[in-house]
């Protein structure tokens, strides 16, 4: 297939133009760097399977010759309010790329009659009500609330590309994602795994918000990718959660980075670091991707941790 991905300049597009090309594809990509980073791609440059469009989502997409597959993954992903690249500091532009380059995308696929598949994620769950979340669950979201330029704008996407399946009869899915670690991870965007790794590796105590009780789940992102090819192969149209159901508080977590570095520092307890509406518990149900894709992770987290130590070492000059 011609796939074009956007956001392919990011750390999920990036795997997963690679693991495409891999399955004998080739990818166009589209990205306007805001989040993202050239050396993602930097491999890919020369490659007759890359090609590589500098654009803005949020504008109209032209595609020279025809598509057959539209992967929508631009979009910035952080939480961390501190974070340039983080969504609460790119508000406009995360729901811009939300909403319009969700429309733009689609039309692609819609004009090609191509596949489509958007990036959801988690968070449409907002600080989710019940455990674990299922894809029956419709959310607890403040459409006011802090974390709504994110939530919504995706939101909305995933309202839209029903739309256009159901209206045009465009072939689509959606994935939501959970937590998702590995190499190519941005050391700097704020996300509790580059924070704590990176301060693990450096020798320092790792900054555990809040009480640490908070839960997440983190998929690496072979596993990830490995679900995403699954759901873009299936023909499934509703909407799948792709991620890791093996829940950790943020406490463990950190005591299992400062366990697998060996770093004898320990953690910080930071009180008023949470952000608001920070979701106390998150967990995927994958029942739909164990039934319909046949998919389950593979790689639990020390393993995923080992594989992602030596890209932050090369980052961080200690390789
Ligand atoms: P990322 O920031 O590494 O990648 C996003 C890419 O999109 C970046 O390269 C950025 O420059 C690009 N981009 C943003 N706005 C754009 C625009 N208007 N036009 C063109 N390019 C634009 O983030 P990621 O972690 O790789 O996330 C990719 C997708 O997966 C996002 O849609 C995100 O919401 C979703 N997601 C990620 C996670 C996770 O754990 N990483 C979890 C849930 C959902
Ligand atoms: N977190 C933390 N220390 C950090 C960064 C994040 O304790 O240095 C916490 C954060 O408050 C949240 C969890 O780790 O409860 C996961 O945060 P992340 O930014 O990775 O993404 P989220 O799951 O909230 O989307």
């Amino acid at each position: 297939m011609r796939i074009l991905i956007s956001g392919a300049a990011g750390f999920l597009g990036s795997h997963l133009s690679d693991r495409l090309i891999s399955e004998g594809h080739q990818i166009i990509g589209l990205d306007n760097f805001i989040t993202g980073n050239r050396a993602n791609i930097a491999h890919r440059m020369g490659d007759e399977n890359f090609s590589f469009y500098r654009h803005d989502v949020s504008n109209y997409i032209f595609v020279p010759g025809n598509v057959d597959a539209v992967l929508h993954f631009a979009s910035p992903a952080s939480p961390n309010p501190k974070s340039p690249s983080g969504y609460f500091n790119l508000p406009i532009q995360t729901m811009k790329a939300g909403a319009l380059g969700t429309h733009n995308t689609l039309g692609v696929a819609k004009t090609n009659n191509a596949r489509y598949l958007l990036a959801s994620t988690s968070e449409i769950y907002g600080d989710p009500e019940i455990h674990p979340q299922s894809e029956s669950y419709p959310g607890n979201v403040d459409p006011a609330g802090p974390r709504a330029v994110y939530d919504e704008a995706k939101r909305f996407a995933e309202a839209l590309t029903l739309a256009y399946h159901r209206h045009h009869n465009v072939d689509t899915r959606i994935v939501r994602i959970f937590n998702t670690y590995g190499p190519r991870m941005d050391l700097e965007d704020g996300r509790a795994l580059p924070n704590l790794l990176k301060q693990a590796l450096l020798g320092q105590p790792l900054t555990v918000y809040g009480d640490g009780q908070q839960t997440r789940s983190f998929c690496y992102v072979d596993d990830l990718v490995d679900g995403i090819v699954r759901l873009l192969y299936s023909d499934e149209h509703m909407p799948v959660n792709i991620g890791n159901p093996v829940e950790m508080t943020i406490l463990q977590f950190a005591e299992t980075i400062n366990r697998v570095t060996g770093n004898q520092a320990g953690v910080t307890f930071m009180a008023g670091e949470r952000s608001a509406r920070d979701p106390q518990r998150r967990r995927p149900d994958i029942t739909r991707a164990q039934t319909i894709l046949k998919w389950e992770p593979k790689v639990d987290f020390e393993e995923g941790l080992r594989r992602t130590i030596p890209y932050f070492k090369e980052k961080l000059g200690l390789a």
